[in-house]
């Protein structure tokens, strides 16, 4: 199929969906690249045979349960979700699975196993991945797995090196999140960045890159010649280099209810596994760069309405012609620039957004349901303090960024000078988004991964 999304909608019907078959009063089905989710607000599945893949049972509005839907949308995990608070087959479910007063979310699996209130790491050991490291040494070991992480994975164990790739949330970094990237060579229709992840792990792991995921990286240090990677379970990784490639995360919301009502109609990023249940609903984007241009595009298939709140005077200076045009020539898409956020309200979820014209000083209160957040992004490097060099916003320094008027940074204490993309400290790389002066594209982040694994060869060279 073209990686594509695909709306079906039916009423009263029988229908098959590859193995099941499902009479409906009324059915939400969304196929896209990166999952499937089943509505069953209001279904019922025939006894011939029962839906057989994995349920998420939870309450639509509830943070933890939001978080559990992003981490299986975000892995590309298919899977039916049933909203406690609508749906008496979840109840039933419960039940029948001894979880009646289990902490929500829960989530069932079709072996009959069960698993409540769980963590990241609980649900990834679950589905049977590999979250201990299989080496006691390495080669190069890449932190974060973006497109920058995952073209130095395909690079370095495709040209033999012992090669590991560590994820905190969801292999594909930000490029995971794209509904449609139109602009990487060799796609001219596009392709969503889940399927542009799905394929790029799939090459890595076939040529031996091992994944870790999810684990975050805390702290690095040396030992001697060797690298050290400390995780957030205790867990210490030793190599020969270290890359980094952990791009950049959103911005947060900075308005009063903002924090309250995360994960509760206020959203940051494209949060695929939102967009279904606006169907019909009038949905505010706040932002004007491609990535608030790429989700308006995207909701627009699903809401009634959508509203992007741009900052600036226009769009002109921050989004892609394309995109600009693209946004033009849908009518449910309205602009409205020079605009700013100044409240989200609501008791348990978002009820009403504020917001102010910054040029009359005119502000407006708006009933919504869903505001999607999309202000710029920064390097969260706070970790790295002390072991390399960053900018003032966390930006990492690498190459001829590292020498001032002549000198090598302080500390260094090699014969040569640091190499492309090599950090402050010796033998460990950046590339991508993390990068000072880095593009902020797919295509040069996959580009510097790839490069760096050439500038991680010369430097083994020289040990
Ligand atoms: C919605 C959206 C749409 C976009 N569309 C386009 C487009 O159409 N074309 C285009 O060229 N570019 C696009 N971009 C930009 C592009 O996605 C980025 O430039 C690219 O993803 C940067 O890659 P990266 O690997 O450097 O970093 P990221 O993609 O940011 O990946 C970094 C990864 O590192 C992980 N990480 C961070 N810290 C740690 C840690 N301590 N331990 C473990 N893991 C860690 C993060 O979880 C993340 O997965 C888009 C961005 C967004 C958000």
């Amino acid at each position: 199929m073209q990686s594509q999304s695909l709306a079906i909608e039916t009423s009263g019907l029988t229908k098959q969906f590859g193995k099941h078959r499902v009479t409906t009063k009324s059915v939400l089905l969304v196929v896209d690249d990166s999952h499937d989710v089943l509505d069953a607000d209001d279904w019922q599945v025939s006894p011939c045979p029962p839906f057989e893949g994995i349920r998420l049972i939870g309450h639509r509005w509830d943070p933890k349960t939001y978080h559990l839907r992003d981490l299986l949308v975000r892995n590309q995990v298919r899977y039916q979700w049933l909203d406690i608070d609508r749906s008496e087959e979840a109840y039933q479910l419960l039940a029948a699975h001894g979880q009646g007063t289990s902490p929500l979310p829960v989530l069932l699996f079709p072996d009959g196993s069960w698993l409540a209130d769980p963590t990241p790491l609980e649900v990834a050991r679950h589905f049977g991945l590999k979250t201990q490291p299989q080496s006691p040494f390495y080669d190069l070991i890449i932190i974060g797995a973006g497109p920058a992480g995952l073209g130095a994975a395909v690079y370095g164990a495709s040209e033999g090196l012992r090669t590991v790739l560590i994820e905190r949330e969801a292999p594909g970094g930000q490029a995971g999140m794209s509904s449609r990237i139109e602009n990487y060579l060799g796609f001219p229709s596009g392709l969503s960045g889940a399927e542009l992840t799905r394929r790029a792990l799939l090459q890595a792991t076939r040529f031996g890159a091992e994944l870790l995921f999810p684990h975050e990286v805390v702290r690095i240090s040396v030992e001697g010649s060797a690298h050290l990677v400390h995780l957030a379970d205790g867990t210490v990784l030793r190599s020969h280099t270290l890359l980094l490639t952990t791009g950049v995360s959103y911005r947060t919301l900075d308005v009063p209810g903002s924090a309250r009502l995360n994960g509760a109609g206020v959203y940051y990023g494209a949060s695929m596994s939102e967009a279904p249940f606006y169907r019909g609903q009038d949905v505010y984007l706040v932002g004007g760069a491609n990535s608030a241009g790429q989700a308006a595009m995207y909701f627009s298939r699903f809401a009634r309405s959508v509203t992007l709140l741009v900052r600036g005077p226009s769009l002109v200076e921050s989004m892609s012609h394309y995109l600009i045009e693209e946004i033009a020539a849908i009518p449910t898409i309205r602009v409205l620039t020079s605009t700013r956020v100044t409240e989200v309200k609501g008791e348990t979820s978002l009820e009403a957004i504020t917001i102010a014209n910054t040029e009359s000083g005119e502000t407006q209160e708006l009933p919504t349901t869903a505001l999607f957040v999309f202000i710029g992004a920064e390097p969260r490097t706070e970790w790295l303090a002390g072991a390399v060099a960053r900018d003032a916003q966390g930006y990492i320094l690498s190459g001829s960024d590292l020498i001032r008027d002549g000198h090598r940074p302080p500390g260094w204490a090699l014969d040569r000078d640091p190499f492309p993309l090599e950090t402050s400290m010796p033998g460990v790389f950046v590339a991508g988004d993390a990068r000072l002066r880095s593009t902020k594209r797919v295509a040069s982040a996959v580009g510097e991964g790839a490069m760096s694994v050439l500038l991680v060869h010369t430097y083994l060279g020289g040990m």
